[in-house]
C-alpha cells in the first residue's frame, strides 16, 4: 500500500537481492528504474516487473566504476518522473573471497563501486528526495559491522557506508531534512553469486533472497534506522560485538572451512 505509485530506483537489480526487490516493488505497483551492467538481464527483469504489475519499469545499464553513471541514472529518473521517492543502493563489484593478497588497486576500484558510487547517487538524488520527503536504503552486511576473514576489501567498503550514512543521518536530523536513511545489515543470503563464492567454505545455510528483499523494502518504507536480517542471527552477532568482541572474532573464524580457502 505504502509504495503504490511511488518512484523507486534500485541499483544492482539484474540479479540476486536487487532483482527480487524489483519484483516485490512491481507487485506493489511502484514505478521502477533499475540499473546494473548487464543489459540483457535488465531487459528480462523489466519485462517481468511489467507482468507483475509495476506502474512503469525501465532501466539504465552501465558500470558504477564509471564515475559519470550515478548522475546519469538519477537524471533519467528526473526526466521520466520529475521526482523520486526511494533510492535503494544495493550493487556490489566482484571481490574474491580469500586471504588479502596486497592488491591495493582492487581495494581502490571496489571503494569506487561499493562506496563512492553510493555517495554520488545520494548527492545527485538528494534534491528530489528532499522534495518528496523520501527514503534512502543502503544495503550493507555483517561484514560492515565486524571484521570477517577473507573479505578485507569488501568489508572496508561496507564499514565506509556505515560511517558516511550514519553521519549524514545525524546532519539530516540537525538540518530538519526529512529524508530517512536505512542501513541494512545482512547475513548470508542464497543469491547465485554469494552461493557460488562461499558455499564451499561456510558452514551456514543461507537465508532466502525473496524474504530478504521484502524485509529491505519494508524497513525502507517504515523509515527504520537499521534492518538486521536474518533477524536473530544478525542482531545476536551485533550484541556479542559490543559485550565480547574477541569472542565474536573467534566465532567468525570458526564459521569457515579454512582448508578450502584458495590463496
Ligand atoms: P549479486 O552479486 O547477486 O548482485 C550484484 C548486483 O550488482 C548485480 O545486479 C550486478 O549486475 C550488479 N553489479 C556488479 N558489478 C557492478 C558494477 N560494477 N556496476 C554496477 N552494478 C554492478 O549480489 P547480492 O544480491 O548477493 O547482494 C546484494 C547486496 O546485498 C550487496 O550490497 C551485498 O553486499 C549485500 N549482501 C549480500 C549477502 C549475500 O550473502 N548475498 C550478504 C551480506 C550482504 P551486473 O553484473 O549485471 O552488473
Amino acid at each position: 500500500e505504502m509504495l503504490r505509485g511511488k518512484r523507486v530506483i534500485v541499483t544492482g537489480a539484474s540479479t540476486g537481492i536487487g532483482e527480487q526487490m524489483a519484483y516485490h516493488l512491481a507487485r506493489m505497483e511502484a514505478h521502477l528504474l533499475l540499473t546494473a551492467r548487464t543489459e540483457a538481464k535488465l531487459q528480462k527483469v523489466v519485462q517481468r516487473c511489467l507482468e507483475l504489475g509495476a506502474a512503469s519499469a525501465r532501466y539504465v545499464s552501465g558500470s558504477m566504476e564509471d564515475t559519470a553513471l550515478p548522475a546519469v541514472v538519477v537524471k533519467e529518473a528526473e526526466n521520466t518522473w520529475g521526482g523520486l521517492d526511494m533510492l535503494i543502493l544495493n550493487h556490489i563489484g566482484f571481490s574474491h573471497f580469500s586471504y588479502f593478497n596486497g592488491d591495493v588497486e582492487h581495494v581502490r576500484k571496489l571503494l569506487e563501486t561499493n562506496f563512492l558510487s553510493y555517495v554520488a547517487m545520494t548527492v545527485a538524488a538528494l534534491p528530489m528526495l528532499k522534495e518528496s520527503e523520501g527514503s534512502i536504503v543502503v544495503v550493507s552486511s555483517i561484514a560492515g559491522k565486524t571484521g570477517i576473514p577473507f573479505a578485507a576489501p569488501y568489508s572496508a567498503t561496507k564499514f565506509a557506508l556505515d560511517g558516511f550514512f550514519s553521519s549524514l543521518r545525524q546532519e539530516f536530523i540537525l538540518d530538519k531534512v526529512n529524508v530517512s536513511i536505512t542501513l541494512c545489515i545482512l547475513g548470508y543470503i542464497n543469491t547465485e553469486n554469494a552461493v557460488k563464492a562461499i558455499s564451499h567454505v561456510i558452514r551456514h545455510t543461507p537465508a532466502p533472497k525473496e524474504e530478504c528483499a521484502l524485509e529491505i523494502i519494508k524497513s525502507g518504507a517504515l523509515r527504520q534506522r537499521e534492518l538486521h536480517y536474518p533477524p536473530w542471527a544478525a542482531s545476536s552477532l551485533l550484541v556479542l560485538r559490543t559485550i565480547a568482541p574477541d569472542s565474536l572474532d573467534s566465532l567468525m573464524r570458526s564459521v569457515y572451512h579454512v582448508e578450502n580457502i584458495r590463496r
